[in-house]
C-alpha cells in the first residue's frame, strides 16, 4: 500500500478510520463543507499559477468567476455542514474571501519562479524501496538560485502555532522528496498559506530532523502493516468523519435515531441503556444514604453505649478500630511528614505515602523506634467504625 502524509495522519488520529478508508476501501460520497471549500480554493490557486506560467493575465474578476463556477459544478447533496447556524452560501463567501485576500496579498506574483504545481512526488524511505511516500506538492517555487520553497495551501479555520508547524510531517516529507530530486539545492523552506487568515508561516528542517522523521515513519508503517486491531479513537474530528454511520462509536445512534418512538423505546440497546442509567442514579442515591445511616448508627451506638443494634430479623454489629489519622495530601503537616519519611529512607516501603497504608503499617513495621515515634507525632488518634448487618440467627461476627 502506498503511504502518504494524510494516510499516516489518519492512522495516528483513528486506526478504525484508517481501516475503513484504506484497508476496507470504503468510499462515501459524503464530505465536510470545509474540505469541499478547501478543494475549490486549491483549484482556484492552481488555475492562477498555471495561467501565470503561460504568461496569461489573471484578473481578480476572472479568478473569482472560476472559483464560483468550480463551486457550482462540484456541489453535491452529500456535502455535510456540521455547524447548523451556517449555510453553503456562508462557506462559498468565505472561500471567495480567501481567494481575494490571497490575490491582493501576492499580486503581481513575482515572489519567485514557479517550478511545479500540484507536483507529484513518490520517494523511498529506505534503500530497498520497501517503504515509500506518495504526495502532491501544491506549489514549488524558486525565490533565488539553489533555494526552493515548498508551498501548501490550508483553508482551515484554526491557525496552528509555529511549534505545530515545526513538527508537521507532510511538508517535511516533501522536503525529503525535493532533496532526492535535486540534490544540489542548498536551502529548502516549508511555507504554509493559511488562506482564511491571510497568513504565511515558514519552517525549516535540518538533515538530522529529516533522518529522525524517516526512521519514525518506517517504524509507524511497520506498526500499521503488522496491525490486526484497528481501535476507534473518538475525538473532535469524529464530527467530520465520513464513516460515522458504520463506526462502532456511533453506529447504534444511526441505527436507532430515526425509529418510530414505540420501536425506539423497545430497542434492546436503548432499553438496557436506560435501565443502566436509572440503576446508576439509584446506586448513587443509595450510597449517599448508606453513608448517612452508618454515621447516624455510629453516633447512636456511642450515645447508648451499645455495640450491637437489633432489628426484627437482623443484628447490626458496630465495632471501632483504633487507628492513627495522618495528614492527607492537602492537609497541613503533610510536607514535613513526607520529608521525614524520605529522610528515614522509608519512602519506597510506604509506597508514595499512602496514609492509610502507613496507618496500618506503622506498628508492625519493625522500623527504627525513634522514627516510628516521630512519624506518629504527625498523626492523631482516630477510631474507624466497622458496621455490618447479619441475620439474627447467624453466628458469624459474634
Ligand atoms: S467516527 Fe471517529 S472514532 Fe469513528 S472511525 Fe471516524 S474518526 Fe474514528
Amino acid at each position: 500500500m502506498p503511504y502518504s502524509a494524510s494516510r499516516l495522519e489518519t492512522y495516528r488520529q483513528c486506526p478504525q478510520k484508517f481501516k475503513f478508508t484504506y484497508v476496507d476501501g470504503i468510499k462515501t460520497a459524503s464530505e465536510g463543507i470545509e474540505a469541499f471549500m478547501g478543494s475549490r480554493v486549491h483549484e482556484t490557486l492552481e488555475t492562477l499559477y498555471t495561467d501565470l506560467k503561460f504568461c496569461k493575465t489573471v484578473t481578480l474578476e476572472s479568478l473569482l468567476d472560476f472559483y464560483h463556477r468550480s463551486w457550482a459544478k462540484a456541489w453535491h447533496d452529500d456535502v455535510k455542514i456540521v455547524r447548523e447556524d451556517l449555510t453553503p452560501d456562508n462557506y462559498e463567501a468565505l472561500g471567495e474571501k480567501c481567494v481575494v485576500d490571497y490575490y491582493n496579498h501576492y499580486t503581481p506574483f513575482d515572489q519567485g519562479r514557479t517550478l511545479g504545481i500540484e507536483h507529484r512526488v513518490n520517494f523511498d524511505l529506505d534503500p530497498e524501496g520497501q517503504y515509500s511516500i506518495l504526495g502532491f506538492i501544491d506549489r514549488i517555487s524558486q525565490p533565488k538560485d539553489k533555494v526552493i520553497w515548498i508551498h501548501d495551501y490550508k483553508a482551515k479555520s484554526h491557525l496552528p502555532s509555529q511549534q505545530d508547524l515545526d513538527e508537521d510531517r507532510q511538508l517535511a516529507f516533501y522536503q525529503m522528496a525535493i532533496k532526492q530530486l535535486w540534490p544540489d539545492i542548498e536551502e529548502v523552506e516549508l511555507v504554509w498559506h493559511y488562506v482564511m487568515f491571510d497568513q504565511e508561516i515558514h519552517s525549516r528542517r535540518s538533515d538530522a530532523q529529516l533522518e529522525e522523521l524517516r526512521q519514525e515513519t518506517i517504524t509507524l508503517i511497520q506498526e500499521i502493516e503488522s496491525a490486526t486491531d484497528f481501535p476507534s479513537k473518538k475525538s473532535g474530528l469524529c464530527n467530520w468523519c465520513e464513516h460515522q454511520s458504520i463506526c462502532p462509536q456511533f453506529k447504534h445512534l444511526f441505527e436507532t435515531k430515526d425509529l418510530p418512538p414505540n420501536e425506539y423505546m423497545g430497542e434492546p440497546g436503548v432499553q438496557l441503556g436506560e435501565r443502566l442509567v436509572y440503576l446508576q442514579a439509584e446506586e448513587e442515591k443509595i450510597k449517599k444514604e448508606l453513608k448517612q445511616v452508618k454515621e447516624a448508627l455510629t453516633d447512636y451506638t456511642k450515645k447508648k453505649g451499645v455495640e450491637t443494634v437489633f432489628t426484627k430479623d437482623h443484628k447490626i454489629l458496630v465495632k471501632f478500630y483504633s487507628n492513627i489519622k495522618f495528614p492527607g495530601r492537602k492537609d497541613p503537616g503533610r510536607q514535613n511528614l513526607e520529608k521525614l519519611i524520605r529522610d528515614a529512607g522509608l519512602w519506597d516501603v510506604s509506597s508514595s505515602l499512602d496514609v492509610y497504608a502507613l496507618a496500618r503499617l506503622i506498628d508492625k513495621s519493625g522500623w527504627d523506634v525513634e522514627v516510628v515515634e516521630k512519624i506518629k507525632k504527625f498523626g492523631t488518634p482516630d477510631q474507624t467504625p466497622w458496621i455490618k448487618a447479619f441475620p439474627k440467627n447467624q453466628r458469624r461476627g459474634w
